[in-house]
């Protein structure tokens, strides 16, 4: 039987929301079953995010995650906490993918998903948001053993690991079962949340393995490149701000 990818998205109520998630949906609906997509909305589950659900006919679980937080970094990594919760509380066995809104995904992410034993990791092609400046992320490979990283010299020196939130996927039993792993138990407070930023990814991953030995690179030698980090929204400059859009615009 194919194993079960559990698909996290964090998500909020903002003028491109349908647009993003409606291109994921499509992309998803591509994906062979079994899929289990966990939606995790913010304070409330938006109108557009659950009619847009109902109809695209994937399995899903929408779910909202209550704190009121005030830096934006927090919120994301708060939600996709939320969903971890969910699937280590349910025992849902699978391959665990954090999909944000914004990427673009290739299907082929999807079937090299399911090849992941305990962590697989890949490059992911990234427009920096600050430089506009296109670059890759994530690991260097022979064949499937990680033997380096794409970064800068400033992460280098900082961060153990280089993988982006959409860079690596893992076996969900990791979270409750350090006996298989030969792990200490992840701790619930370090679920990605509560840490300092550009270091969530690094800090998480450091509880699912222990060194690159433990990685899977994929697809062989991390070739190619399965997903994008880019933006579409324009920087905002020159406008009143009472013209700015802040609600869904199938709200308006
Ligand atoms: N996100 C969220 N609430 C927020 C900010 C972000 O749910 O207040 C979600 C967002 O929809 C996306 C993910 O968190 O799925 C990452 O968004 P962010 O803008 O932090 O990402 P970056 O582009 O900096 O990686």
């Amino acid at each position: 039987p194919r194993k079960l990818l559990l698909v996290i998205t964090p998500t909020y109520a903002r003028p491109f929301q349908a647009f993003y998630l409606s291109r994921l949906a499509h992309t998803l609906k591509l994906v062979q079953p079994p899929l289990l997509w966990l939606v995790v909305d913010m304070q409330v589950q938006s109108l557009e995010a659950a009619a847009l659900l109902r109809d695209t006919g994937i399995m899903y679980r929408h779910l909202v995650g209550r704190k009121k937080l005030s830096r934006t970094k927090d919120r994301g990594a708060y939600l996709r906490n939320v969903a971890l919760a969910h699937i280590e509380e349910h025992r849902l066995d699978g391959i665990v993918y954090f999909a944000d809104d914004h990427n673009v995904y290739s299907l082929e992410l999807f079937e090299q998903l399911r090849r992941i034993k305990r962590f697989g990791t890949w490059p992911v092609g990234m427009l920096e948001h600050s430089k506009s400046r296109t670059t890759l992320y994530g690991p260097v490979c022979n064949e499937s053993t990680v033997i380096g990283w794409h970064t800068n010299e400033r992460n280098k020196m900082i961060r153990r690991f280089h993988v982006d939130i959409s860079g690596f996927g893992f076996n969900s039993t990791i979270l409750w079962d350090p006996q298989t792993w030969k792990r200490p138990i992840v701790k619930r407070n370090q679920h990605l949340y509560s840490i300092r930023e550009g270091f969530q990814e690094t800090t998480f991953i450091q509880q699912l393995v222990e060194d690159e030995s433990q990685m899977e690179g994929l697809p062989s030698g991390c070739s190619k490149v399965m997903v994008w980090h880019l933006y579409v929204e324009a920087f905002e400059k020159n406008y009143p701000t009472s013209w700015r859009l802040e609600k869904n615009l199938n709200a308006i």
